[in-house]
C-alpha cells in the first residue's frame, strides 16, 4: 500500500467514528506525508486543521490508523501549505463523501475510551484533554512544565507528580493530559487513570467479592497510575492502606504516580501521614486561577476547539467578569455559543452579560449596566431614541445627558452619545449640539475628538462604546 491508499483506507474507518460534516470540514485536503512501521506522519493544509485533528481527532485517528497498520505507535501532524492547492495528488478529494446523502449507520462515539487490563476495565482518559491545548500562563506554568516533563519520561522525573489547586483549576485537564501523552509518545505503557473516588469503589467491590488479589494485580500493573482528587481518601482507611501499599509497589519499581488534591499534602487532614510524606517526597506543584490574558487565551482556545468564531470584545468581557475558576469561564463561554446558536446569531456581549448575571447574582458586572429594557430594539434612527438607549444602558437620567453635570459618570456616556450621532449617524455639529442641551459646535467637537482618542488609548472606554454600539446598531 502506498501512503495515499493507506489514507483512503483510514479515513474509510473515520466514516463510522466522525461526522460526514467534520470529515469534510477539517480533513479536506489531508494526506500522509510520512509513514513508518512505527509512525505516521498527517500532513493539512492549515493550522487549524492540525489544531483539530491532534485535539479533537487525535485519539480516533489513531485508533483508525492502527486498524490499518497495527505497528504504529506516533501519530504526528504537520501542516502542509502545500497541500491546499493539491499540487502532487497526493491529498485525497472527498467527491466520494460529498455524493453521500447520510452516513449508513450514525454511531456514537465514546467520549472515553475504555482501556482492558487482563479482564479488568478501567475508564479512561479523555482523549479532549490534552497538554498541548492546556493553556500556559504564569499561574500554572510550573504544573504544566512539570506533567510535560512526566510525560516524555514517565517513572524518571517527578516521582510521585503532585498537583493541587482549587475546583475548575485544571488539574483534572492536566492529570488526563499526562496520560493521553505518555499514551501517545510510550504507545506500550499501561496507563491507569481513576479518581479517588473509582479506586475506592473497585476496591471495595473486589474486597466484598473476596477478590482482592484481582485488585491488587490491575494496579501492579500500572507502568503510570493517576489518581484524581485524592482529598477523599479522607477517613477510608483501608483504602488509603491499600492505595499506600500499592503507591509502594509501584514506586520501588520505578513506575510513575501522579495525584491530584484541592490542597497542598500537608493540609491534607484525614490521610495517613504515611502517605503526606510520601507525597512530599516527589514534586509539589499548584494550579491556581490565571490571570486576564490566560483567560483570553484559554477562551480563545476553547473556541478553536469548538470550531466558532465570537467576537475578541465577547470574549474580553468573559475573562474580565469570571474570577471563580476556568471551568466557569468555560462554562460562560459555552453557554454563550449554545445561546447563539439557537437564536442565530452571535453572542454578545448583552447576551452574556445577562448570563452572567443570571450565575452570578450577587457580583457587579464590570462594564455594562442593565439592559434588559432594551430586549428587542434595533437600530437608533434619530437623537431622541439615541438619548433613550444611552440613557438607559448607562442608567442615567434622560435629564442628565443633555444637562450640565461634567461629572466622569454623566459626561463620559454624553460624550459618546455625542460621538455617535455626529459620527455615526451624520447629524451636524450644530445640531447635536442644540439637541444636548445647546451646546457649542466647539463642545461637540471636543467629544468627539475625546472619544476617538479615548477608544485608542483606553481599553474600558473602548470596551463600553463597543458594547452601547453593539446595543444601538451603530
Ligand atoms: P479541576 O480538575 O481542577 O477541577 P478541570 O481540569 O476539570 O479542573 O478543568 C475545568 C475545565 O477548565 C476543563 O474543561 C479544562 O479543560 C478547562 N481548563 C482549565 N485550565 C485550563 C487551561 N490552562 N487551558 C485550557 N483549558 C483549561
Ligand atoms: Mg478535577
Amino acid at each position: 500500500m502506498n501512503k495515499r491508499e493507506i489514507w483512503e483506507k483510514v479515513i474509510g474507518e473515520l466514516r463510522s467514528e466522525i461526522s460526514r460534516a467534520k470529515l469534510l470540514t477539517w480533513f479536506k485536503g489531508s494526506a500522509i506525508i510520512g509513514a513508518s512501521e512505527e509512525a505516521v506522519t498527517i500532513g493539512v493544509p492549515t493550522a487549524m486543521a492540525e489544531r483539530q485533528l491532534a485535539g479533537q481527532f487525535d485519539g480516533v485517528i489513531r485508533k483508525c490508523v492502527q486498524k490499518i497498520l497495527p505497528g504504529v505507535e506516533t501519530v504526528a501532524y504537520r501542516v502542509d501549505p502545500k497541500l491546499e492547492f493539491k499540487e502532487d495528488g497526493r491529498a485525497i478529494d472527498f467527491e466520494v463523501l460529498k455524493g453521500e446523502e447520510e452516513v449508513p449507520k450514525k454511531r456514537k462515539m465514546p467520549k472515553k475510551a475504555e482501556v482492558k487490563v487482563d479482564g479488568i476495565r478501567s475508564v479512561m482518559i479523555d482523549a479532549r484533554y490534552t497538554l498541548d491545548n492546556f493553556v500556559v500562563g504564569p499561574d500554572n506554568r510550573l504544573a504544566h512544565a512539570a506533567a510535560c516533563a512526566v510525560s516524555n519520561e514517565p517513572g524518571r522525573n517527578y516521582n510521585p507528580l503532585f498537583i493541587y489547586g482549587g475546583v475548575g483549576m485544571g488539574k483534572t485537564h492536566l492529570l488526563q493530559g499526562t496520560g493521553n501523552a505518555i499514551e501517545r509518545k510510550h504507545g506500550g505503557k499501561v496507563v491507569i487513570y481513576e479518581t479517588s473516588e473509582t479506586f475506592m469503589n473497585e476496591f471495595i467491590g473486589f474486597v466484598r467479592k473476596q477478590k482482592a488479589d484481582k485488585f491488587k494485580e490491575k494496579y501492579r500493573k500500572a507502568d503510570v497510575l493517576l489518581i484524581d482528587d485524592i482529598q477523599f481518601f479522607k477517613g477510608k482507611e483501608s483504602t488509603q492502606e491499600e492505595f499506600f501499599h500499592t503507591f509502594n509497589a509501584l514506586y520501588m519499581a520505578g513506575k510513575q504516580i501522579v495525584l491530584t488534591a484541592d490542597r497542598p499534602p500537608k493540609e491534607l487532614d484525614g490521610l495517613d501521614d504515611r502517605l503526606i510524606s510520601r507525597f512530599e517526597q516527589g514534586m509539589v506543584v499548584d494550579v491556581q486561577f490565571p490571570d486576564l490574558e490566560t483567560r483570553m487565551a484559554i477562551l480563545q482556545e476553547k473556541c478553536h476547539e469548538k470550531g466558532v468564531m465570537i467576537d475578541p470584545d465577547v470574549l474580553e468581557f468573559i475573562a474580565e467578569n469570571v474570577s471563580e475558576s476556568v471551568r466557569e469561564l468555560e462554562g460562560v463561554l459555552m453557554q454563550a455559543i449554545a445561546e447563539s446558536e439557537l437564536e442565530k446569531s452571535s453572542p454578545t456581549v448583552r447576551s452574556v452579560s445577562k448570563h452572567l448575571k443570571k450565575v452570578n447574582k450577587k457580583k457587579e458586572i464590570v462594564g455594562v449596566r442593565e439592559m434588559d429594557e432594551m430586549e428587542g430594539q434595533g437600530k437608533v434612527c434619530n437623537l431622541k431614541d439615541l438619548l433613550e438607549r444611552v440613557a438607559v444602558f448607562f442608567e442615567l437620567k434622560k435629564e442628565d445627558l443633555v444637562g450640565a453635570s461634567r461629572k466622569a459618570k454623566i459626561a463620559l456616556p454624553r460624550q459618546m452619545a455625542m460621538y455617535l450621532a455626529r459620527e455615526k449617524m451624520g447629524y451636524t455639529l450644530e445640531e447635536v449640539g442644540d439637541f444636548f442641551g445647546g451646546r457649542d459646535h466647539t463642545t461637540v467637537l471636543h467629544s468627539v475628538k475625546r472619544i476617538e482618542e479615548g477608544r485608542k488609548t483606553d481599553k474600558r472606554l473602548l470596551r463600553d462604546l463597543n458594547a452601547l454600539r453593539k446595543e444601538v446598531r451603530l
